[in-house]
């Protein structure tokens, strides 16, 4: 299986090549050449299978050249119900993705796909935590070490600390504004005292660190000489470990071949969604890809219209779903690719307009009326929305949801058809969104076992200015190189 590039920059890749970068040297996303197929008696002979083995059955079709038998104890260490330990009572943690019935509406079963019982509680840990293991396997195979540089708001960051902590051959530098996050966000990433781990606090807010991370990726020579990668969500490994639960979700959803099942997946930057459309287009009977945004809804105009218009800053809202607070989705690429037929020049020009002209229009174009065919529809929530569901679900059927999951009901519930169930993705769990729930329920969210008193434990952090030199300076000194 090799890989390409959607701009078309045909260097034809291996997973492994891929599995350590970010973009195509033009520019583009890699793809596979071609999408492995499934048959439904294969999907069939699968039932069985945990979750660690399902998970290697499908990345082995994506990843030849990892040697099966590592392949499998790669997956085997990942997906374990230790590391999966987060669920509600009553959820079968061997699933390591519990499937949850909330109920019968409108005559179809509506059920929660339980993605968020990782270490962090976000979905985010469940492509992370085997790319932290793929990272240490293919970096121990080259002889190599990696130095992660990031800049995170709360969710991104903590999911990178917790799969790369205590991983030979890496170390991760992950900058935060000071002060900025919540208490138990900052005590999440903070308590971390793995000595391969650097929490640095800058002064400023969270565009400063970005902005940090970006001049110190575009000083070439540093950035090679101290061996710095990123692990944002482009990242192919990460796209693909996420395809493994929309089959693992059919499989729970469904009990004989060819049948039907929607998926509702609360939306930013378009990964979680683009693994489900991958999954389709291996064969998996999805009916509808329902795309649920917030009111940061760059996504669900262009699915309702054909216009895609990324946002400006000042049209970038603060949202109580802050998770997908985006002005552009950076995957959003590898679906128009298969919507244009794989026309990598003409996919070239439309993201050649998204730079300059701040999107494109194929409103009325036989490319958008194609979109029906790939299942996809969408939505958008509002605060109220979110409030007005987390309230319902907690009355009808007794269950705190997450905000994010909010938006996803809300969204689902729009685009159900009878008899055909329809999964929402639950991407993170309520006990990271206190305040939310608090002014929804009046009290406080659940908190699961592992996190009681996290806020107490001691911190490891390191407070910078925001200097970019300052902190080329900090890493230097720790990684010796
Ligand atoms: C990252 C994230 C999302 C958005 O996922 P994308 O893959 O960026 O579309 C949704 N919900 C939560 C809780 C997240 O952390």
């Amino acid at each position: 299986m090799n890989y390409k590039s959607t701009r078309g920059h045909d260097v034809p890749q291996t997973f492994s090549e891929i599995l350590l970068g970010g973009l195509a040297p033009d520019g583009g996303l890699y793809l596979p050449q071609q999408y492995p197929q499934i048959s439904a008696d294969e999907l069939e002979s699968w039932r069985k299978l945990s979750y660690a083995d399902l998970a290697y059955e499908i990345l082995a079709r994506f990843c030849d050249d990892i040697p099966a038998e590592d392949l499998r104890a790669l997956t085997r260490k990942t997906y374990t119900a230790e590391v999966y330990c987060n669920a509600r009572a009553g959820d079968n943690t061997a699933d390591i993705t519990p499937l949850r019935k909330l109920g019968d509406e409108a005559g179809a079963p509506l059920y929660l796909l339980g993605l968020s019982n990782g270490p962090t509680l976000a979905f985010k840990d469940m492509a992370m935590q085997l790319l932290g293991n793929l990272f240490e396997y293919a970096l121990a195979r080259a002889g190599q070490e990696l130095n992660i540089l990031g800049a995170t708001s709360g969710d991104t960051g903590s999911a990178a600390e917790y799969a790369m902590r205590g991983k030979r051959g890496i170390r991760v530098f992950m900058l935060s504004p000071h002060n900025k996050m919540s208490a138990f966000q900052t005590a999440q990433m903070f308590s971390l005292q793995d000595p391969n781990i650097f929490n640095l606090a800058v002064q400023g807010v969270f565009d400063d660190c970005q902005d940090i991370v970006k001049a110190v990726s575009n000083d070439l020579e540093f950035k090679s000489r101290q061996k710095i990668g990123t692990v944002n969500s482009i990242n192919w490994a990460r796209v693909v470990a996420q395809v493994v639960y929309y089959f693992k979700g059919w499989l729970l959803a469904t009990d004989g071949p060819g049948q039907k099942v929607s998926f509702c997946v609360p939306s930013g930057n378009f990964g979680n969604v683009c693994a489900g459309h991958i999954a389709r287009m291996m064969g998996l009977p999805i009916d509808k890809l329902v795309v649920a945004t917030n009111e940061n809804d760059v996504l669900d105009e262009f699915f309702r219209t054909g216009i895609y218009r990324v946002r400006k800053a000042a049209e970038t809202y603060h949202t109580s779903s802050p998770s997908m607070d985006i002005s552009k989705a950076s995957n959003f690429e590898r679906f128009i690719f298969d919507l244009l037929g794989q026309d990598a020049g003409k996919l070239a020009q439309l993201f050649r307009d998204v730079d300059t002209k701040g999107g494109f229009d194929l409103s009325g174009t036989p490319d958008y009326e194609r979109i029906r065919q790939f299942g996809f529809v969408s939505g958008r929530s509002t605060h109220d929305d979110r409030i007005a569901t987390i309230r319902d679900l907690s009355a009808r059927y007794g269950i705190t949801i997450d905000t994010h999951t909010a938006d996803g009901v809300k969204v689902a519930r729009e685009h159900l058809s009878a008899g055909t169930p329809m999964v929402v993705l639950e991407t993170a769990l309520p006990a990271k969104f206190a305040d939310t729930i608090r002014e929804a329920l009046g009290r406080e969210p659940e908190r699961p076992a592992a996190f009681e008193g996290i806020e107490a434990l001691p911190q490891r952090f390191e407070v910078m200015p925001a200097d970019v030199e300052q902190v080329k300076a900090y890493i230097a000194r720790h990684t010796g190189l």
